[in-house]
Order: C-alpha cells, then structure tokens, then sequence
C-alpha cells in the first residue's frame, strides 16, 4: 500500500527518464539544464546501470575507414556524413559537459589495421577524406604503416596501418560517476532498482508502472512528459520501436610488461576493436562472427566469442606471443535498419532516444540535447 507521502511528494514527477544509462542521464541533465524548475527522476531497473555503457569499450571515435568505406557504399555520401557530424560533435559536447580529467579522456588517436579483405577501403583513403573534409578541414586518415613493426603487429596479417588524430579513449565507469554526480548536483533523483515495466497515457500525463520485490504491488509514477532511454531495451515497452539487442563480449589482459602502443584500434570495419588500458589490452568484439548467437540481450559471455577474441589477440595483436586474461565481460547493443539513432515523440508526451548502433558514447549527447527539443 501506498502511504499519502510516497502518494503526493515521491510519486508525481514533471519528467521521468527510463534507463540510467549514458543517454537517460544526458537527457535528465539536459532537462535539467533547460527546466531547472522541473522535478526530474531517472528510473534505473539495476543498482547498477545494466546495459552498455558501463560494460563498453571506453572508445571515443566517429568510425574507422573500412567501416565509413562499407557504410558509404550501403547509405550513401549523405546519410554517412550527417551519422560522422552528429558523433563528431557528440563527443564534443560530452566532454564539454564532463571535462576531460573526471572520465580519464586520453587523446591518443585512433588506429585501424588493414588486411586482405579490406584493402579497397584502403585504397579509397584520399576519396574518404576529400568527403570528411567539409566536416573537418583537414586530412582524417593518414598512413602510418611504419608503426605496424613498431607497435608489434602480425606483418603476415596486417598490410597497413592507418591513424586518425581526433579519436580518444576514456574510462567508462568514471564517465558514469562524473554523470550521475552532475545530475544529481542539477537536482535529478536517480533512482536504481527501479524496473519499468509499462507507460500507460493518462490524458495529458502518463503514468509509469515500476516493479521490484520490495513492494508487493507495482508502484504507479505519474508525469507530464517520459523520456524512454533504454536502448536495446525498448521495444519491451514501446512495441512500435525497432530495436534489435546485440551483445559485445570483452576481455582485458593482465599488464603487459612495455606495451608498445597507446591508443584505440579497429579492425573489420570495427567489428573488432581493442585499445590500451594503461598498460593492459582491452579487447573486444567479432559480433559478425557470431551473428546468431550475439542477437541476444542476455548479459553473459560465451567461450567461443572470448576464444576467437582470445585467438585474434595471439595471433595478430602480439603476433605469436601471449598473455593471460584478467577480465571478461558482455554488454548489449540496440541496431536497427540504419546506423542513426531513433529520436522522436511517440506522443505529445512520450518520447524516445535509443538505438545507438554500438557508438552511443558518440551519439547520446547529441541525442540527448535533440529529443529534449521535442517537448
Ligand atoms: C561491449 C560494448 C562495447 C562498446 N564500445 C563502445 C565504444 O567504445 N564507443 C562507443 O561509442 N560505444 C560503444 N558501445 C556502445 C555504447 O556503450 C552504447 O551505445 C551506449 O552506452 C548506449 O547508452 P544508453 O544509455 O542509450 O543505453 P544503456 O547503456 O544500455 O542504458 C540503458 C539502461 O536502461 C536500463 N533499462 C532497461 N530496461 C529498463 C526498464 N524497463 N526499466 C528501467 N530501466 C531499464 C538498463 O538497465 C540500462 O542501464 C559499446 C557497447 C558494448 C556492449
């Protein structure tokens, strides 16, 4: 049973945000920037976040040149550009709202190895920069093949080695802290354990329905606009939307005595991506690899997956050398038909932003700043 307090004060919220992962926390910030007035509630369904953003890879980038190379070729100049700018300055504003210290943000550049299979991409480089000029002004991609020995590639495998300076990695679970710290510091109440599992129009509000072992009853929040952020998660609450769940399984290396490399590297058109952490691998990916096993939200890892990660690591990053594993963990992914997020109203009061096609610490700011927009 519900008490007359919980009833009048606890209960009635102007915005709820659903998901307090990156994006449900961008967008509570972002309200709260703009309605400081408001009361604002995130519902988290974990005591944790428990999707992407604190089980990710920590890359901070826009896209590698075989993977804008294969995109262009399926969506065309257009949409590839518009996905390039809204990440490109998504990162911006991201670390404009965090600072760069908080979330450890190392400006290392991004790298992408290049075999057999994908030397069009590389041989397309200037044409991919002449589109990425208008964006940039400068050169994005630059060869750097002499690093490939250097930094202790397999040379049997990787033919080339492309750098882009404006990519950079940071620590995922300081950004989630620095995020929730701003939030609250706003005046948003973050509550955790907190599991939505239906919005319901109420007229002119809509009502959420929360449910957690504790109450024996399902607890009936009530506001005047919702903003689901959920991602790979939506569609269990707006059947309308489509999303489909992708998991990306990771492992992290114990330290590696000298590694010879900083930075955060893509492979496969990203399908596989690994980086330094501080002086360990963090390696994860080959989703294409596994596609059927992969399209699943169950947050668990699957020795396959951590043996071809396991293998590629062996093989091509430490050519022939081997180190133990600390680490392993998944996360879940939303994709969809194309690679640019679903921003948009439901109804006048509900609204969504999720699908974030794997590079949503790119995307949410933007995302984030523009379903804000809607209300
Ligand atoms: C292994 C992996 C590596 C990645 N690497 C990168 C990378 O290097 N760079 C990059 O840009 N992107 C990367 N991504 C993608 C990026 O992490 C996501 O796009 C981003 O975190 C999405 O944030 P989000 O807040 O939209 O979703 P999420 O982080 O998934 O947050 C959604 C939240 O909603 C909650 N939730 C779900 N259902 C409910 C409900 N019914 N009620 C209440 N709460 C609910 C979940 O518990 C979750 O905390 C990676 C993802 C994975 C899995």
């Amino acid at each position: 049973m519900i008490s007359f307090w919980e009833k009048t004060a606890l209960l009635k919220k102007d915005f709820i945000v659903i998901g307090g992962g990156l994006t449900g926390l961008l967008t509570a910030i972002e309200l709260a920037f703009k309605f400081p007035e408001k009361d604002i509630c995130v519902l988290e369904r974990g005591i944790l976040p428990i999707g992407a953003t604190t089980r990710n890879a920590g890359f901070a980038c826009f896209g590698s040149l075989s993977e804008l190379y294969h995109d262009l070729l399926k969506e065309g100049e257009t949409k590839v550009l518009e996905l390039v700018e809204q990440r490109f300055r998504g990162l911006q504003k991201l670390l404009q709202i965090t600072g760069k210290k908080a979330i450890q943000y190392e400006p290392f550049g991004g790298y992408e190895l290049i075999d057999d299979k994908h030397i069009a991409a590389f041989q397309h480089i200037e044409e991919i920069n002449q589109k990425l000029y208008t964006l940039f002004k400068k050169s994005v991609f630059q060869v750097v093949d002499n690093k490939i020995t250097s930094y202790g590639f397999n040379q049997n495998v990787i033919n080339h080695l492309v750098y882009n300076p404006l990519e950079g990695q940071l620590h995922s679970g300081y950004l989630m802290k620095r995020l929730q710290k701003i939030a609250t510091q706003k005046g948003v109440t973050v509550l955790t354990g907190a599991n939505v599992s239906k919005i319901e129009n109420n007229q002119s509000t809509e009502q959420v329905i929360v449910t957690n072992e504790t109450w024996r009853k399902p607890l009936i929040f009530e506001a005047e606009h919702v903003f689901v952020c959920n991602n790979a998660f939506a569609s269990a609450l707006c059947p309308e939307l489509k999303v489909q769940p992708g998991r990306g399984q990771v492992l992290v290396t114990e330290p590696i005595y000298h590694l010879p490399f900083k930075g955060s590297f893509h492979y496969d058109e990203g399908f596989i991506y690994f980086r330094n952490l501080g002086n360990r691998i963090l390696l994860g990916g080959a989703r294409n690899q596994f596609l059927m096993s992969e399209a699943t939200d169950r947050i668990e890892t699957t020795s396959e997956v951590i043996s071809y990660l396991q293998s590629f690591l062996h093989q091509v990053i430490l050519n022939g050398e081997s180190v133990a594993i600390s680490d392993t963990w998944s996360g879940i992914m939303g994709f969809g038909e194309t690679k640019l997020p679903i921003v948009q109203s439901i109804r006048p009061t509900l609204h969504v932003a999720i699908r974030f096609s794997g590079m949503g610490v790119a995307l949410a700011s933007h995302a984030a700043e523009q379903v804000v927009q809607l209300i």
